[in-house]
């Protein structure tokens, strides 16, 4: 959406979302301001880059980029192997850099780090959790991630948070599936995120109708959340990802997260103001691509 007539040349942005599946590429200044647009399929690293890259040059220029990227990856700019996507079991993306090779290629500054975090920050900057401190995001797609936001910074520490690796209460007797995680088997992406309903159920999550199946996934979904919930104290927890467009999902979770609370954290929150406290995203798909444009501007 380029504006007619000369605007001045002010600091525009470039946002990627590197996802596991398709990369979203965006230029502008944030949601009202989108000034083009792309989604490339993720294929060989050095494919997606330059195509990536193409974007840019085609439709740019932009003064610095932001990219989320699919993990884990190294977010330290002290080390040598900054802007890498690490040991990802994605084939071919382990030990990638991504990071400097796109800054070095379009000669510009870049801000990296993960999907999630980038989520975060664009639904704190223009969505759902403005003006929070301490707030979390979560998706819930092919795998399961977490990012978030404390005093108004994103969280990295030891690397970042791995949200979807924490370990749940799995009763093998009511659900004998020993979850997909190839490292721990039945953490919570190994038991809940769209990949395990594919494996358990054999249908993939936008097919899937059986109710049984989706009262286990909002089971699964509310223990890893009132875990969340304890340790971080998020003041507002916002929940993405497509298993989450199923109808009826968001509200089966926030009932989930009630019941196993318990009344012990009985802030209004918790209770009929669960809806406001735990819900979907206000910039929908974009918040991973806006939080990048987000991201961008502290490269
Ligand atoms: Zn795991």
């Amino acid at each position: 959406m380029r504006r007619p007539g000369g605007r001045s040349r002010l600091t525009v942005y470039g946002g990627i979302e590197a996802g596991g599946s398709k990369w979203e590429c965006a230029i502008g200044t944030g949601p009202d301001d989108l000034r083009a647009t792309t989604t490339l399929p993720t294929t060989t690293p050095p494919e997606t880059i330059d195509r990536a890259v193409a974007f840019f040059e085609r439709e740019g220029p932009v003064d610095a980029i932001g990219i989320g990227s699919f993990g884990p990856l190294d977010g330290n700019r002290a080390s040598p192997t900054w802007g890498y996507i690490t040991t990802t079991p994605k084939p071919g993306w382990a030990q990638t850099d991504v990071g400097s090779e796109i800054g070095r290629r379009l000669a510009v500054p870049v801000a990296f780090d993960t999907d999630v975090n980038a989520a975060a920050l664009g639904e704190h900057r223009w969505g759902a959790t403005q003006g929070l401190d301490t707030s979390c995001y979560i998706t819930v797609g092919t795998g399961i991630g977490g990012g978030g936001m404390v005093e108004g910074k994103l969280m990295h520490g030891l690397m970042h948070p791995e949200f979807g690796h924490m370990r749940i209460p799995h009763d093998r007797d009511a659900d004998p599936f020993p979850g997909i995680c190839p490292y721990h088997g039945d953490c919570w992406e190994g038991l809940a995120s769209g990949r395990a309903i594919e494996s358990r159920w054999g249908k993939q999550s936008a097919e899937l109708a059986d109710d049984v199946a989706w009262d286990l996934e909002a089971q699964y979904l509310g223990l890893g959340l009132v875990s969340v919930i304890c340790v971080l104290s998020p003041e507002r927890v916002v929940l993405g990802g497509g298993v989450m467009n199923r109808p009826g999902l968001l509200e089966l979770v926030q009932r989930e997260i009630v019941r196993l609370m318990n009344g012990y954290l009985a802030g209004p929150v918790l209770g009929d103001g669960i809806s406001g406290f735990v819900r979907a995203p206000a910039l929908g798909p974009l918040a991973g691509v806006l939080g990048a444009l987000a991201l961008a501007e502290s490269a």
